[in-house]
């Protein structure tokens, strides 16, 4: 096993999967797993639909590579439009790239070039703002604008640090105050930043709606985004809503900056957009950003072999298709109405949850020793895997982070099962998670 394969972590015991089929991956010995957390967040359509691979193997026999450079194809185009016409307000240019990393590189690099274009050579901003306890994506550049402390100490001197503003958890506020008296200290943070740094040198602030993988969906206040479109808006600065993990349906809108009608400059999305049929990810940019390239040197500077290419392209057209036609974002929004009220009464019931948060099917929680003073397990208890691992046993996956390695707090889990769900299936995996965490805690409470 793992003979020639170089795995991410020596230290985990990683399982065999055979095949998927709707919800379920199935082990080399037939064991079922419901797959909780679609991957991270990804397989938003479930394993194996039919009308996905079929639209790809059609791609297939056609076309399965035309260079971005010199082709243009209907395909591409096809899939651009879907994705735009989901996107609100006037986001209707996108770009595409292979990831999320790559989405985000791409968001950053157009954000400067659009003050270039607009302002001249000598355009001074160039600096982009990020937050504390964040996650951008795995490449140089998105390291240095995201704040997970574990995933980039090492790479530390290979990068520009960006500065950065403390992140919205209010189980955990930054300023130990309790909202709505906390007056959103957290959004006022951007302005305070903005003005230690200048205005004029920032072309850019990078957030993600809820934040993902480092800290177990934690949502902000509603307030929170309208705040940042303000600030950006009142100094010129450019919003990057990172949507990799919340676009595409996942939080029951289309986009979550829906929830609380926000327009972005620049969406960075990935993961759901081609839902793990196809490596894929996108930018969808507004307008004035393009007219500026448009009107100005006339290209974009950037480019990667596999922009656009004919079989992501026809993953992401089908996917779009296919949550239009079955109505999939609605049902994520329906479904995770239940979801959440399950996790929620799960939560109470247990003595190692300490909060449960979410929005549509992307939820989270997070496990405490204890909860009325919010004190984390000891770290070498490694309360993340042994939770992880008791739900395997029942056969769920769910995604954990250890909050203690991220520096955030708590051993935090997201719930995120493909937005096909069924009632039944969030029945049976509120089931199964109730008996994986009895499981743990009597492991470790
Ligand atoms: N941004 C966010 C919010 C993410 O959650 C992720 C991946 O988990 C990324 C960026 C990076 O995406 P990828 O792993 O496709 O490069």
């Amino acid at each position: 096993m793992h003979q020639y394969l170089f795995p991410r972590s020596f230290k985990t015991n990683y399982l065999e999967a055979d095949y998927g089929d709707g919800l379920y991956i199935y082990d080399k010995a037939g064991k079922k797993y419901l797959d909780g957390c679609s991957g991270a967040l990804i397989s938003n359509l479930g394993h194996r639909n039919k009308d996905i691979i079929a639209a790809v193997e059609k791609q297939f026999a056609k076309l399965e590579f035309a260079h971005p450079s010199r082709w243009r194809t209907d395909i591409a185009e096809e899939a651009a439009a879907a994705v735009a016409e989901t996107a609100p307000g006037d986001l209707d240019n996108v770009w595409f790239v292979s990831g999320g990393s790559e989405a985000v590189e791409t968001a950053l690099k157009l954000a400067r070039q659009y003050y270039v274009e607009r302002d001249g050579e000598g355009s001074g901003k160039h600096v982009t703002i990020g937050r504390w306890n964040s996650y951008h994506g795995s490449t140089i550049g998105t390291m240095a604008v995201a704040g997970s402390m574990a995933r980039r100490r090492m790479f530390l001197p290979l990068f520009k640090e960006s500065p950065k503003i403390p992140s919205t958890y209010c189980y955990r506020c930054h300023f130990c105050k309790r909202y709505p008296q906390c007056g959103l200290l957290c959004a006022h943070a951007l302005e305070e930043m903005i003005q230690i740094i200048g205005p004029q040198y920032i072309s850019s602030f990078i957030a993600e709606p809820i934040v993902g993988s480092t800290a177990g969906a934690v949502v902000p206040p509603d307030e929170y985004w309208p705040m940042l479109r303000e600030i950006c808006d009142r100094y010129d600065i450019l919003l990057i809503a990172d949507e990799v993990m919340t676009g595409c349906g996942r939080t029951g809108k289309n986009f979550c900056v829906d929830h609380w009608n926000v327009v972005p400059d620049i969406i960075a999305t990935a993961k759901g957009m081609a839902a793990g049929y196809m490596p894929t990810g996108g930018i969808i940019a507004r307008n004035h950003l393009i007219e500026a390239i448009k009107n100005g040197s006339g290209a974009f500077m950037h480019g990667h072999t596999y922009n656009g290419n004919p079989m992501s392209a026809a993953a992401v057209a089908a996917v779009f298709r296919y949550m239009k036609e079955h109505k999939v974002v609605e049902n994520a929004a329906k479904m995770g109405e239940l979801l959440g009220a399950g996790l929620k009464k799960i939560g109470e019931g247990s003595a190692i949850i300490g909060e449960v948060r979410g929005k549509g099917l992307m939820w989270g929680f997070e496990v405490v020793k204890d909860k009325a003073s919010k004190e984390p397990f000891e770290k070498k208890l490694a309360a993340a895997n042994v939770v992880t691992r008791a739900c395997i046993e029942e056969g769920l996956i769910i995604y954990p982070s250890s909050g203690q390695i991220t520096g955030t707090g708590g051993d935090n889990f997201m719930i995120g099962p493909p937005l096909v769900i069924t009632e039944p299936q969030v029945k049976e995996l509120l089931e199964k998670l109730k008996a994986g965490i009895e499981k743990a805690e009597n492991a470790i409470a």
